[in-house]
């Protein structure tokens, strides 16, 4: 389980230094062939733990659907997660009160995500939420979407890899999170790469 960066000196963003605890980059399997990608950490969770989705309501929401995937372990409550997967966020320090990182803060941490985007080089990517599926269409799509809601779980295919938005766990519903998951199923099943987790269970019985 590994960062690919560890640059705890940035100071390109006096709002985010102010706002930050600590710079949260990237966890998981820097080997896995998928990569979820947040807005930024939350104050209540990656903030403090520096593990981006840990620790708060929107980590705990992520975390049943990686496990139910069977791309993460089920953590204990102090853990840090077992992850089969990449997770990170577009910026790296979380912004006052949780605000959407602005536009200059977004470019300004841009360096990072494409940094362990080119290392990874995933087949499948998740954006989470809108801010971030901005930048993963922009990237990868060339044009970037208004909204999140009519794309949420559609995978979009391109010649290298597939995107599969998600709307951002804070404000999903079980519908939408059930949908999602027989969405990444069906991706992972045609990679052939979806397997019953170590432990037995059958994926998807978490929801
Ligand atoms: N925690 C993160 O790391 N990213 C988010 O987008 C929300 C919570």
């Amino acid at each position: 389980m590994i960062r690919l960066l560890d640059d705890q000196s940035c100071a390109r963003c006096p709002a985010l230094v102010a706002s930050r605890s600590r710079i949260v980059h990237g966890y998981g399997d820097t080997s896995a062939r998928i990569v979820f990608i947040g807005e930024a950490p939350g104050q209540r969770g990656a903030d403090r733990t520096g593990v981006p989705f840990s620790g708060d309501k929107s980590g705990r929401a992520l975390q049943r659907m990686l496990i139910a995937l069977g791309l993460s372990e089920d953590p204990q409550p102090n853990d840090q997660p077992q992850l089969r997967c990449f997770v990170t966020n577009i910026v790296r320090c979380c912004p006052p009160t949780n605000r959407t990182p602005t536009p200059r803060e977004q470019a300004s941490c841009a360096a990072f995500l494409a940094a362990e985007l080119d290392a990874i080089d995933p087949q499948i990517i998740v954006p989470i939420g809108l801010p971030a599926l901005r930048v993963v269409a922009q990237r990868y799509l060339g044009e970037v979407p208004r909204t999140i809601r009519p794309l949420h779980a559609k995978p979009i295919h391109t010649a290298e890899r597939v995107i599969v938005p998600l709307i951002h766990p804070s404000r999903i519903s079980r519908t939408q999170i059930a949908a999602f998951v027989a969405a990444i199923r069906g991706v992972l099943e045609s990679m052939e790469l979806f397997n019953v987790t170590e432990t037995g269970r059958t994926p998807g019985q978490h929801l």
